[in-house]
């Protein structure tokens, strides 16, 4: 089956001169699609017609659902493009119109586009709610905060021959405003929303022929990563791509961590520790055949870091569990595939909790930067609170307000949205 969707006030007219006339509003019609000008029937299939503004675009929108086969298409298609004022859309029209029609929100057409992307069913999850105005509510309701905030320090213009209006609305505006500060230092703080939208990154560290390639290949289940004898043969980092139980998941092999030889590995070694320094997570990998574990963690992670205990086929009897490594710690062998279950299920356990919760969260760059703008903005002026005038602060409090208000699109956005529609598809 194809959908031919058309928007805009030519839509009526061309659905009545395939169809015949307009069907009732939002019910599905069976009917005959002619050609207007030869009137030969073109396909059967059903007409749907929504009057705007209570449409997906906010404006007039036909659908045709027509058999999917090529000739139909082109014929159906090329029939509407014959009525005067209509063309093939772009890339995220549709979306770009409902957005420019306020039937949504920037943040929504952004959780759309999320929402169609999605691979995994956290993605989905993460990105339906933002489609569905989560974090646009958020925003708003924070603005709204600040708008009110800004009145109540503009009363002091209002009102300045009146002596005690002025102090007591700025006093009763400020612990507002700081809150607001707290609340948006916490959300800037919050990496769950961005760890399901792109996944937990996992770094895989070890000292070289520890089995940190053949790890990577054993979860992949394919070979991305040279396996070698030879100590430092991972000399890029590799980086696959998994589903842990509906969990987006990076895992980063890195380089071998040791002194480098040549320039090519130091250049590895540089960007392994880059890498690892924004990992979710830090999976070391032992080789048991070199004996137990080091009592003490090798690296420094700010995230947490796993001990993995490779090569327990060579190893002869387990050896305890290291006390001074807070994080978990499994035995495995990467080459046998022993033990990578459990590991798996740990991996998938540890994003799920680090996840979890319904919270309308900074997803992109663009919200986290719109976000650091306003918080910024909200701290300066709560730092210049009792110096500046009323109608300074009052200024301060409308720049962070548009700051917010550049993420939902309420405010100022001409120069973003090409960046935001330009992810969609034909037809979105
Ligand atoms: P890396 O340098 O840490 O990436 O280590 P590699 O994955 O290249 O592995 C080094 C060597 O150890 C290779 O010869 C692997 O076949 C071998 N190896 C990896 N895992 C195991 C394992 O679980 N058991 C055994 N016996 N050998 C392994």
């Amino acid at each position: 089956m194809a959908v031919l969707r058309l928007s805009g006030p030519q839509a009526g007219v061309a659905l009545t001169a395939l169809a015949g006339r307009l069907p009732e509003p939002r019910r599905a019609q069976l009917a005959r699609l002619r050609d207007p000008a030869t009137g030969e029937v073109l396909d059967q299939g059903l007409a749907l017609w929504f009057p705007g503004p209570r449409s997906a675009t906010g404006e007039d929108m036909a659908e045709l659902q027509i058999h999917g086969g090529r000739a139909v298409v082109a014929a159906v298609l090329g029939a509407v493009l014959t009525v005067p004022g209509l063309r093939p859309a772009e890339a995220g029209e549709f979306t770009r119109r409902a957005f420019l029609n306020g039937r949504m929100d920037l943040t929504e057409a952004e959780g759309l586009a999320d929402l169609i992307a999605a691979e995994t069913q956290a993605q989905r999850r993460l990105a339906f709610a933002h489609a569905f105005g989560h974090l646009g509510q958020q925003v708003e309701a924070w603005r709204g905060r600040l708008i009110r905030a800004m009145a109540l320090v503009e009363a002091g213009i209002d009102f300045a021959d009146e002596d005690d209006v002025p102090a007591g609305a700025r006093a009763l505006a400020k612990p507002e405003v700081a809150a607001l500060l707290e609340e948006l230092t916490a959300a800037l703080a919050d990496r769950r929303g961005a760890l399901v939208r792109e996944g937990a990154l996992i770094a895989i560290a070890g000292l070289p022929n520890a089995g940190k390639s053949s790890l990577l290949n054993a979860l992949a289940r394919r070979e991305v990563a040279i396996v070698s004898d030879e100590p430092g043969t991972t000399r890029d980092l590799l980086e696959v791509a998994l589903d842990l139980d509906g969990h987006k998941a990076t895992l980063v092999d890195t380089a071998g961590l040791r002194e480098a030889e040549s320039r090519v590995e130091a250049e590895g070694i540089r960007r392994a520790r880059a890498r690892m320094a924004q990992a979710d997570l830090v999976l070391w990998v032992h080789d048991l055949s070199d004996g137990p574990a080091p009592a003490e963690p090798p690296v420094a992670a700010e995230a947490p870091l796993w001990l993995l205990g490779n090569k327990v086929d060579r190893a002869a009897g387990l050896p305890a569990p290291v006390r001074s490594w807070a994080g978990h710690q499994l035995t495995l062998s990467a080459a046998r595939g022993e033990g990578l279950e459990e590991l798996t299920g740990a991996l998938s356990r540890f994003i799920a909790e680090r996840a979890a919760g319904e919270h309308p969260a900074l997803l992109r760059a663009r919200h986290r930067a719109s976000a650091e703008e306003a918080r910024a903005q909200i701290a300066h002026a709560l730092a210049q609170w009792d110096r500046l005038d009323d109608e300074l602060l009052a200024e301060e409090l409308r720049l962070a307000a548009r700051a917010l208000g550049r993420m939902t699109g309420a405010i100022g956005v001409e120069d973003l949205l090409d960046v935001v529609f330009r992810e969609f598809c034909i037809g979105k």
